[in-house]
């Protein structure tokens, strides 16, 4: 009984928090562009077309039982995600250079991948992790967990709303031989910012000449641009400039499957004897962490990526979700600049990409959203701009102008 005596009491997560108020809030016009989740344009959440009829097909389907899958998770569906994202033609594939775990989703891989690099990375000094700053909260709190401590780099530049890319350049160079860098491969979470073409290859450049490890965390492919290989860019250029990589990958977003927690973990090796060592050990992390992994949302997904008009159907639900969040930041530019003639310059809304948009507006501001319009948006100014949609467009605008005046 005495057990839990000094256990104090933690704060809410911050984002379901703020979800919950929102929930709560009777307000008819109340607006949530807190949370991450994809709404359509009656603010709803949307199960893809093709999940239903996957659904559908294994509803029906009379060999499937619920076993354990292997500890390494469904074998196609495995392979297939690898593919999805390293590209069907990549050396590393074709090469066998990959060892790849099915995981809970996204956060399930950054994790397994950080328990990996802290049993078994050739540390300069003490187990650190460098992240953006900012970044996704949740990175912190994992990394911490096994061990490793968080570092930030710079990437965001306040003036300029974009990336601080001399920053970013400088701390690569900066830092201590066979650094571990965490880097967004698309779709930036919180900032909406992603280093161009260019900028990503003079940033693998000095990774290869300081002997960095690139820890990709790739949450929202097909999200940003609604082009599944474009948005793989960064994470294909560094695998075949052979920068030591591996790649946290999530269904959660581009799948609409949040709460399957569908994702994997893909480690890239330089040979196939080193990749089946990595395998192995992943395996045993695996198995003493959660065993095996859930079948269900990977079987869904498998069937999608294995069947080639199921994929073509998939791509075109992509570019449905991506497609409404590009023309929501076109209507709310044009009505801040040309309608409302809002103080300040907005080309960042237009030029951010993904989920998320970093509107530049300061913890006072946003909490006068909160509090004023019940507009729910996290303290850094952060908006889901999925939160957004014809009805409601307009006065969030208004509110955010008046916000900044
Ligand atoms: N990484 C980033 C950058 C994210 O934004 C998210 C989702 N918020 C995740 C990982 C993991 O999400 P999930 O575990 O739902 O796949």
């Amino acid at each position: 009984v005495e057990a839990w005596q000094q256990v104090p009491l933690a704060p809410p997560d911050s984002i379901f928090k703020l979800t919950t108020a929102y929930k709560a809030d009777p307000f008819p016009q109340k607006v949530n562009v807190g949370v991450g989740a994809y709404r359509d344009d009656h603010n709803k959440p949307w199960i893809l077309p093709v999940v239903k009829k996957v659904t559908a097909i294994l509803l029906n389907d009379p060999t499937l039982d619920h076993e354990y899958l292997p500890i390494t998770g469904l074998p196609e569906f495995i392979s297939a995600a690898a593919k999805l994202i390293l590209g069907s033609d990549s050396p590393a594939l074709s090469e066998a250079r990959v060892a790849s775990v099915q995981t809970i989703s996204g956060t399930g891989a950054n994790h397994l991948g950080a328990l990996f690099l802290s049993r078994y990375y050739p540390w300069n000094g003490q187990p650190v992790v460098r992240l953006s700053n900012p970044t996704w909260a949740n990175h912190y709190a994992i990394f911490k967990n096994v061990g490793i401590a968080p570092n930030d780099y710079p990437y965001y530049h306040p003036v300029t709303i974009g990336l601080d890319y001399d920053g970013f350049l400088g701390a690569l160079r900066d830092a201590v031989p066979r650094s571990v860098f965490l880097l967004h491969a698309c779709a930036h979470n919180p900032t909406g910012v992603d280093p161009t073409e260019e900028q990503w290859a003079a940033i693998a450049d000095v990774m290869l000449e300081k002997g960095h490890y690139a820890f990709f965390d790739c949450a929202y492919q097909g999200f940003a641009s609604g082009d599944l290989d474009r948005d793989a860019f960064a994470v294909r250029y560094f695998v075949g400039r052979k920068v030591p990589l591996l790649v946290c990958q999530s269904f959660a977003k581009n799948a609409g499957l949040y709460g399957e927690r569908v994702g994997a973990l893909h480690v890239i090796s330089s040979t196939t004897e080193e990749a089946t060592r990595v395998r192995s050990q992943l395996s045993v992390l695996q198995r003493s962490e959660i065993s095996n992994p859930p079948s269900h949302g990977a079987r869904l997904v498998s069937l999608i990526l294995n069947n080639p008009d199921l994929f073509e159907e998939w791509k075109r639900d992509i570019k449905t979700m991506a497609h409404r969040i590009i023309s929501i930041r076109q209507e709310l530019y044009d009505l801040l600049t040309q309608e409302l003639k809002t103080p300040g310059n907005w080309d960042h809304i237009i030029n951010q990409i993904g989920m998320f948009s970093f509107t530049g507006i300061n913890p006072t501001q946003s909490q006068a959203l909160v509090d004023k319009a019940h507009i729910y948006l996290t303290a850094n100014g952060r908006i889901s701009m999925a939160g957004l949609n014809s009805k409601n467009i307009r006065y969030f605008a208004e509110n955010l102008d008046k916000a900044v005046r």
